[in-house]
C-alpha cells in the first residue's frame, strides 16, 4: 500500500518548548493511523502541522509526493486534507446544516468522468453522504448547533470535515468528554468512513478504543515516538499498554 502522507524528521518548537523532537511516520492510503499518548506528548502539534495550523521547525511532511510543511492551511485543504479540530469548534449561532455547509467552502464545479458536476450538485452529494453516516444530524438539521449533545456536536465536527470530500481526514481527540457508548458509535462510523476509501489520522488519549479501529499506531511521549506497530498487536501487548497507554 502506498503512503498518502510521510512525515520525516519532524520538529516543532514553541520558543524554548520542544513539542516534537524529530519524528517519522507513514500514513498508508486507505488506512486509519493513530497517534496515541498522554497530555502534552506532542500529538496535537503533529496533527496541526499537517494541516498547516502549526509551524514546522524542521523536517518534511510529504503528501501525494509533494512537500506541504508550512504551506498555508487553505492550500492544504484544497489538496484534500481536512481536520476536525480538538474541541469541535462548532459555530453555535448557526444551524446544524449551516455548520455542515461551512465545511464545503472549497468545493468547486469540476469535471468528473467527463461530466461537468456543479458545485451545488457536489455539495448536495456530500451532504447526503454525511447524513448517511450520521442520520441524527439529518433529523436535527434545522436546529441551532448549540442545542446538540456533546456526541452530536462531535458528529457535526466530523461531518463538517467530510463536506469537502477530502482524501485525508485528521481527527483530533474525537472522544474527548464523551461517554463510552457514544465513543463506540462514533469510532464505528470512523471505521465506515475509512472503508469508503478515506485515509484517517486520529489523535487520541483513549488508546484501547482507538486501537480497535486503527490499522497502525504510534505512541508519542514528550515529543518522541516510544513505540509503533500494527494496532492489533499493540492492543495485545499488555506491557506496552501499561507502560504508555494506561491500564
Ligand atoms: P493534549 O492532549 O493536551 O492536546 P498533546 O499530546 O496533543 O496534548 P501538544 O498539545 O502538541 O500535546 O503539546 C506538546 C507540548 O507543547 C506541551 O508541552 C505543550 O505545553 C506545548 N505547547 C503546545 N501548544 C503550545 C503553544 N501554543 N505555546 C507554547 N507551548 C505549547
Amino acid at each position: 500500500m502506498s503512503n498518502l502522507i510521510e512525515i520525516i524528521d519532524l520538529e516543532i518548537d514553541y520558543g524554548i518548548v520542544k513539542a516534537v523532537k524529530g519524528i517519522n511516520m507513514s500514513i498508508p492510503k486507505g488506512s486509519i493511523v493513530a497517534i496515541l499518548g498522554a497530555n502534552g506528548a506532542g500529538k496535537t502539534s503533529t496533527i496541526r502541522s499537517i494541516s498547516g495550523l502549526t509551524k514546522v521547525k524542521s523536517g518534511k511532511i510529504i503528501y501525494k509526493g509533494e512537500e506541504i510543511q508550512n504551506k498555508p492551511t487553505f492550500e492544504i485543504v484544497k489538496k484534500g486534507i481536512m481536520q476536525s479540530p480538538e474541541g469541535r469548534m462548532i459555530l453555535n449561532g448557526l444551524t446544524v446544516e449551516e455548520n455542515l455547509l461551512v465545511g464545503a467552502y472549497t468545493v468547486k464545479t469540476k469535471i468528473i468522468d467527463g461530466r461537468n458536476v456543479t458545485r451545488r450538485r457536489q455539495i448536495l452529494g456530500n451532504l447526503n453522504e454525511v447524513y448517511t453516516y450520521f442520520p441524527i444530524l439529518k433529523e436535527r438539521r434545522t436546529q441551532q448547533a448549540n442545542t446538540l449533545s456533546g456526541g452530536e456536536q462531535q458528529m457535526l465536527a466530523i461531518g463538517r470535515a467530510l463536506m469537502s470530500n477530502p482524501d485525508c481526514l485528521l481527527l483530533d481527540e474525537p472522544s474527548l468528554g464523551l461517554a463510552p457508548l457514544i465513543i463506540k458509535d462514533i469510532f464505528n462510523i470512523v471505521k465506515k468512513i475509512k472503508e469508503a476509501g478515506k485515509t484517517i489520522l486520529i489523535v487520541e488519549q483513549n488508546a484501547k478504543q482507538t486501537l480497535k479501529i486503527a490499522d497502525y499506531a504510534y505512541v508519542l511521549e514528550v515529543g518522541k515516538i516510544k513505540a509503533h506497530g500494527k494496532a492489533q498487536e499493540m492492543l495485545e501487548n499488555k506491557d506496552l499498554i501499561e507502560a504508555y497507554l494506561g491500564s
